[in-house]
């Protein structure tokens, strides 16, 4: 295994790590084997969030006497100072530890930033529970470039969770500014959120670019753990044959496919856009059909609240077809 340090938290991290949400699908028996496995592999690195539901809990059952092996990191959806300390505790407990090596401020917009770091926000209970020995460092996880190329001039800020794979390189610049400014880049849907079939394709593009540090492909199946752990180990250049393929992945994907980058936004009918492309790329590509339709049918509007105005597409920076997406969306999750 190929170990890396993740920027500034000095972290001794394998470059594959686990990606937490697809073990909502199995249970936490399936996680405790999927974590011996990966002890006996060598790969040392956690990822979950509060809001993967059971996530954490499983893990919490799963590394019981085995959490000296890994570095654990979550992550909240919290923007005040009292609710993210409400759930760094709830995580502590979950996770049945007394400390977290990496808590993230989980996917905040522009506002949130705001709030996050304002007096009385998340920020504030994340420097005290590092002070208290609760979490060891602190990182944040976006999907918009913008947000990107703010978050890293931030003092706080020692890692960044960033989508990076074959059809979503809008954020490679920045990834490259990680490294030299030590930030440590977590790649996030290396596998474009189950949208690339070939895994070890997906993965060898990542793990040739040197600038990122842990990839955390989603894993539920012990088999994933080997395919993964070989494609990740070869960090050499791509061959032509492999830039070969990765320009059909792009020709078959790259067109139609929401990055999250939420610029389409605000939409008229109050849709959370790629919220729905989110939620239509798990019911169909990522095999978490319950989950994706129990999120889906908890958003505030749906796909079928769209009233096929069009202003989200003039505004899309990849001229998405976002009115046709919606109405396949609607068809695919309406109940
Ligand atoms: S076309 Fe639909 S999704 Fe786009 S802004 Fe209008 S209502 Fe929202
Ligand atoms: S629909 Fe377009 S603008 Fe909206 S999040 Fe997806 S890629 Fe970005």
């Amino acid at each position: 295994m190929d170990y890396r340090i993740l920027g500034k938290t000095g972290l001794k991290v394998s470059r594959l790590g686990f990606g937490g949400i697809p073990i909502q699908k199995i249970d936490a028996e399936g996680t405790r084997q999927l974590m011996v496995r990966l002890a006996e592999e060598g790969v040392n690195y956690i990822d979950t969030a509060r809001g993967y539901t059971v996530s954490e809990e499983y893990l919490g059952f799963a590394l019981e006497g085995m959490r000296d092996k890994f570095i654990l990191a979550t992550k909240s959806m919290a923007r005040t100072k009292e609710a993210m300390a409400k759930d760094i505790d709830i995580s502590l407990r979950n996770l049945r530890t007394d400390y977290i090596d990496l808590y993230q401020v989980h996917n905040p917009g522009p506002k949130d930033v705001e709030q996050v770091t304002a007096p009385g926000g998340a920020l504030e209970a994340l420097l005290e529970a590092k002070a208290a020995g609760k979490i060891g460092h602190i990182g944040i996880t976006l999907h918009s470039v913008e947000l990107f190329r703010q978050a890293i001039e931030l003092p706080w800020v020692e890692t960044v969770m960033f989508p990076y794979n074959i059809v979503e390189t809008q954020g490679e610049e920045l990834i490259k500014k990680c490294a030299e400014n030590n930030i440590g880049f977590i790649c996030m849907k290396p596998l474009a959120g189950g949208a690339i079939d070939d895994a070890s394709l997906a993965l060898r593009f990542v793990a040739s670019n040197p600038s990122v540090t842990v990839v955390i492909p989603g894993m539920a199946e012990e088999k994933e753990i080997g395919q993964n752990i070989i494609a990740v180990s070869d960090a050499s250049p791509l061959t032509p044959d492999e830039e070969k393929k990765i320009g059909e992945v792009r020709d078959f994907l790259g067109t139609n496919f929401c990055r999250r980058c939420n610029y389409c936004a605000p939409c008229t009918a109050g849709i959370s856009i790629p919220a729905v492309f989110l939620m239509e790329g798990y019911y169909s590509r990522y095999d978490l059909k319950e989950w994706a339709l129990n999120r889906y049918s908890q958003m505030d509007k749906t796909a079928a609240d769209c009233i096929g105005c069009g202003v989200c597409e003039e505004r899309c920076p990849y001229d998405l077809p976002i009115r046709e997406m919606m109405k396949k969306a609607n068809e695919v999750l309406k109940r």
